[in-house]
């Protein structure tokens, strides 16, 4: 069966990476969450003194940047793969409130996305993968076959954000997540470079009242109309 790239892009808290992380484990393709990368510099730039308040230090991450080196290994426990920040494993440390707030700025930085877009299109170079993100169908992988642009309202996101927190034992007002949410939406569509956008060729997916078995089940039939052509 032939390979082929798939790009799901679309806006914070959508379920993007589930039904990516899903989508790629059924057909056997190695899944990418590129959000994790933008995370895991981010993370980098306030463990680093780099990102101080409300102030971003360039220079200093324009000089680090190459020294940040960002890979993903399987979890056996959660049959997902976890990030690792320079060897180590972040996971946790990069899905908190205090770096989803400053993840935004980083990201709209020229020469953070020139950084994680080679290495995204490095990864991407034998087909084969999944890669979800906000300008994956656009400027990661625009020839890739399959492109999804999954979106859904604010507050449905802001709620399944909030009991991902829960699950997990972190802080987070339900308040403050939908701030977030509708916050990093203004940025990641009004930035410069790249910014968030559904790809013409892309297929749009609100997925506000679908279940994520019925989400699972729509990419899937996608992908067979695409690989059985
Ligand atoms: O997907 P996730 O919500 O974890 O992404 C975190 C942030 O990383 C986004 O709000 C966006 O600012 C940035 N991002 C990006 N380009 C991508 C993926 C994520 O700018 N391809």
């Amino acid at each position: 069966m032939k390979k082929i790239t798939i790009a799901i892009d679309g806006f914070s808290s959508c379920g993007k990476s589930t039904m990516a992380k899903d989508l790629a484990r059924e057909v056997g393709y190695i899944y990418i969450d590129s959000g994790a990368m933008y995370r895991a510099v981010t993370l980098y730039s306030i463990e680093n003194g780099i990102f101080d308040g409300d102030v971003i230090d360039t220079e200093k991450l324009k000089k680090a940047i190459k020294d940040i080196q960002i890979s993903f290994r399987p979890n056996p426990e959660t049959g997902r793969p976890d990030t690792y920040l320079n060897g180590v494993n972040v996971e946790n440390k990069i899905r908190t409130m205090g770096v989803s707030s400053k993840v935004s700025p980083i990201s709209a930085l020229d020469f953070v996305r020139e950084a994680m877009v080679a290495q995204q299109q490095a990864m991407g170079k034998e087909k084969g993968i999944v890669m979800d993100g906000r300008d994956i169908g656009t400027t990661v992988f625009p020839d890739a076959e399959l492109k999804i642009f999954v979106t859904a309202t604010p507050e449905i996101r802001a709620q399944r954000r909030f009991d991902e927190l829960k699950a997990k034992g972190q802080e987070g007002s339900f308040e403050e997540i939908l701030e977030n949410v509708k916050q990093r939406d203004y940025i990641d569509q009004h930035r410069e470079v790249s910014p968030l956008r559904k790809a013409d060729d892309a297929l749009l997916l609100d997925n506000s009242n679908l279940s994520i078995e019925q989400q699972k089940e729509w990419l899937s039939e996608q992908f067979g109309k695409i690989v059985n052509k």
